[in-house]
């Protein structure tokens, strides 16, 4: 990977995502030559791929380029790599551009969407866990609405108007809201001469209700807000089949539909090489210690996501989201400059839970912050305020906050442009060329 030879010794993070960044932000000033290695170049704010998918805001207003971090920083290199494997015998991380020794390793990659082993769905669905995934979903929505203009029989027009959401997670409710404004405010408008009542919107979700790890108060508000969008909601129902056209359910239900978006569920991004008790086969997730040490392996620290450290209070884990990668991230940073002194006296981390939030479209959110459970307007405020604020780089923030209030002032989502074609036959990008 050509990073030159050093006296000092050299730390290794695999991620720049929520975790890695805020590591690496805190170890730079200590006497260590630090490599950060990322699939991408920039850094992705996954909680806003859903406004992507849904024409409301630009890419690049929530990805940074990680490369912004080593600006006038010394021993700290960045590699754009995909890490294929590590030799933890060996102390070697193996990559699809060369392999890179490390004397510390720190793996923070992340998840990536879970089929649950269903290769014919995972063909045909449409995952958003990444910008170009959210990108393909937007063309997809927008192509949808082109196809079913030109379309004279209003049987294929209800299949391609009809949005099929598997998962009823914040994700899952944030785009069904997001489609359903979409029904409301920019049909009408765009496309005047299609029936917008042929459009669908249809939420399934394998548990009983909306928002299974959110409160029950929660659960009903959106609901209710849902409801009130035009969103057909369909709980206790588990999708078992899909061929691109028709969805099956469990229980008999079928939905006719080009569009099925699956948000049900993510597996950690494991990278091969270490012992098979070192991970839990299940979750993938690397099991670690409270010092975040992955099991069996004391130079090697797995945070966030990819991570299980069961305590009394998570037994099975942290929840997956943005605060146990930041805060378990912050904890490591203090407790390295002990660790590279080989000290054993380091602090345990403790998750300090600030709360879940999710928005259901125009002026409606739901938040549970501690024991306080709202939904409505001052909900949908507070989402705002704490997504403007995580968001990496203010150049970002600005962006954001200036579409979002043109978006409010007008009624309007303004990137409603096929960039990039989406094939649905073979379910990747074309070419304006091979249609
Ligand atoms: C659509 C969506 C909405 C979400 N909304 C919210 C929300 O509202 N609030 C919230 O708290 N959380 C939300 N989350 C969850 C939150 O984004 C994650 O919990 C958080 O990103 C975890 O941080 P991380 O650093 O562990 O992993 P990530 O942020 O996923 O970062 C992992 C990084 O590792 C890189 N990587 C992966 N594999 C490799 C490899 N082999 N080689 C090199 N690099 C690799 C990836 O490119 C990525 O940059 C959402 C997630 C999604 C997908």
């Amino acid at each position: 990977m050509n990073v030159p030879k050093s006296n000092l010794p050299r730390v290794v993070v695999i991620g720049g995502g929520f975790a890695g960044l805020n590591l690496v932000k805190r170890l730079r000033k200590l006497p260590i030559q630090l490599v950060m290695v990322n699939k991408h170049n920039y850094h992705a704010f996954q909680p806003l791929l859903y406004q992507i998918s849904t024409s409301g805001i630009e890419s690049d207003s929530i990805a940074y380029p990680l490369r912004m971090f080593i600006k006038k920083q010394q021993n700290f290199y960045f590699r754009m790599a995909d890490v294929k494997e590590i030799d933890p015998t060996h102390k070697i991380v193996k990559s699809d551009i060369g392999e890179l020794s490390y004397d510390y390793l720190i793996i923070n990659t992340g998840t990536k969407t879970n089929f649950f082993g269903n290769k014919e769905i995972k063909k045909h669905a449409m995952p958003m866990k990444t910008i170009p995934q959210a990108l393909n979903l937007r063309s997809l929505i927008l192509q949808n609405f082109e196809r079913a203009t030109v379309e004279a029989d209003e049987e294929v027009q209800r299949f391609l108007l009809n949005f099929v959401i598997v998962g009823a997670g914040p994700t899952g409710v944030e785009l069904a809201g997001a489609i359903a404004e979409f029904k409301q405010s920019v049909l009408p408008l765009d496309y005047p001469d299609l029936n917008s009542e042929l459009m669908q919107i249809n939420l399934l979700e394998g548990a009983d209700r909306v928002l299974p790890p959110m409160s029950e108060h929660a659960s009903k508000k959106s609901t209710q807000f849902l409801k009130e969008l035009g969103v057909e909601i369909h709980t206790n129902t588990i999708v078992t089949e899909y061929d691109g056209k028709l969805a099956k359910t469990k229980d008999g239900k079928e939905f006719a539909s080009r569009t099925l978006i699956w948000s049900a569920g993510v597996i950690a991004n494991r990278i091969d090489g270490f012992s098979e008790e070192a991970s839990e086969p299940r979750s993938k997730r690397y099991y670690v210690n409270e010092f975040n040490q992955v099991k069996g392996y004391s130079n090697v620290f797995a945070l966030g996501d990819v991570a299980l450290m069961a305590s009394k209070d998570y037994p099975r884990g942290h929840p997956q989201v943005a605060q146990p990668a930041i805060q378990q991230a912050v904890n490591l940073a203090k407790n390295f400059p002990k660790i590279l002194k080989g000290n054993k006296n380091l602090k345990p981390f403790v998750y300090n839970d600030k709360g879940s939030m999710a928005t259901i479209g125009r002026n409606k959110a739901v938040a549970d912050i501690k024991k306080l459970k709202f939904g409505g307007f001052f909900a949908w405020l507070i989402w705002m305020a704490v997504h403007l604020i995580s968001l990496v780089g203010f150049k970002n923030r600005l962006v954001i906050l200036i579409t979002w209030i043109y978006n409010y002032a007008n009624y309007n989502k303004g990137s409603r442009l096929i960039i990039r074609r989406f094939s649905v036959r073979k379910r990747r990008v074309r070419t304006n060329a091979e249609l």
